[in-house]
């Protein structure tokens, strides 16, 4: 049984503005709390949406536009309920960090989670088994964070066993949000992020990443917002669908061959942009070695065909961190 306690009732109509309180007894503050914000708006019966950011606290689009919507939305504009949290694991969002400080847990990494584990492992476990239940759609925002430059896509996850009712419905809520690049996964093995608590609790997955670069773009920003109200109307949660709905590209990342790997530490400097596309073979990039200048830079390849999709942003690496990866058109969902 999960220790947070909820200042929000989800069951009232109307808006409240609450935390979520999550026990975090440390010698500075014995009975101490975490209090991550969350909103809740209804208006009778209708559809209900889990909105989220800062899920990764390094990731900004998301947090800046969540926030906004939380004062901007009054339920009498809405139909149904909606959940939202706009900084999802508060202490790595405080700390402007991947992972949070508290505990090093990376929440998209940590499902199920555990109600006895760490704040991260027991907000986890809050959204799997409290939050996620509530809701038939969730949405994630995410934005590439300090390490990554991303060409801004809308995503949706299902598993590979769901029904083809269901990832029909995913891909077309997900096509319906207006961003020009749609991403999906259909997810074999993973276990660990919030899409696959989705998977678990049948929620319809929606994710995306709008930025990169630990920075906050207003492209990105416009564009969160943008998917955002039309995720609203596509839902027939608020607004109508604008007639003029461009045909999104639809890709997929295609497995191991579409990420690359710095082999060495050294500087690595990019052969390519994101948008590029490349055949098996062609060059990513170099790694050099200012440090001994009479050794020659190793030559780093792509090992898949596809487009650029993101790119590693600070220019030293270690060896294994990823420097780039590709996504290829997406088919159609496998049988
Ligand atoms: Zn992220």
């Amino acid at each position: 049984m999960t220790q947070i306690t909820a200042t929000v009732d989800f069951e009232r109509e109307g808006k409240q503005i609450g935390w979520l309180r999550v026990p975090d007894s440390v010698t500075r503050s014995a009975y101490g709390t975490i209090p991550i914000p969350i909103a809740v708006i209804r208006n009778g019966p209708g559809p209900q949406l889990m909105l989220s950011a800062g899920n990764h606290g390094d990731e900004y689009e998301g947090q800046v536009v969540l926030t906004r919507l939380i004062q901007r939305l009054q339920p009498e504009q809405i139909r149904g309920g909606l959940i939202i949290l706009p900084a999802l694991n508060l202490p790595a969002v405080l700390a402007a960090t991947r992972v949070s400080p508290l505990d090093d847990g990376n929440l998209n990494r940590v499902f199920p989670g555990d109600p006895n584990g760490g704040p991260t492992w027991k907000i986890a476990d809050y959204i799997e088994n409290v939050l996620l239940p509530k809701v038939g759609v969730v949405a994630d925002f995410h934005g590439g964070g300090a390490s990554l430059d991303y060409r801004p896509h809308v995503s949706t996850h299902f598993g590979a066993d769901a029904s083809a009712e269901h990832k029909q419905r995913s891909l077309d809520i997900v096509r319906s949000m207006g961003v020009p690049h749609v991403m999906v996964f259909e997810r074999r093995n993973k276990v660990v992020g919030l899409p696959d608590a989705a998977i678990r609790q049948g929620v319809i997955s929606i994710g995306g990443e709008f930025g990169g670069m630990g920075s906050l773009a207003r492209t990105g920003v416009q564009l969160v917002e943008q998917a955002v109200d039309r995720l609203l109307a596509s839902l027939g949660i608020m607004g109508e669908r604008p007639a003029d709905q461009p045909e999104p590209r639809t890709l997929h990342v295609f497995g191991p061959a579409a990420y690359v790997y710095a082999p060495e530490p050294g500087l690595f400097e990019s052969a390519t942009e994101l948008g590029d596309r490349v055949q098996i073979g062609d060059l990513c990039g170099h790694v050099l070695f200012p440090e001994n200048p009479a050794r020659e830079p190793i030559p780093v390849c792509f090992e898949g065909a596809g487009e650029v999709v993101c790119k590693r942003h600070p220019a030293r690496v270690q060896a294994g961190d990823c420097v780039a990866h590709l996504a290829a058109p997406f088919i159609g969902t496998k049988p």
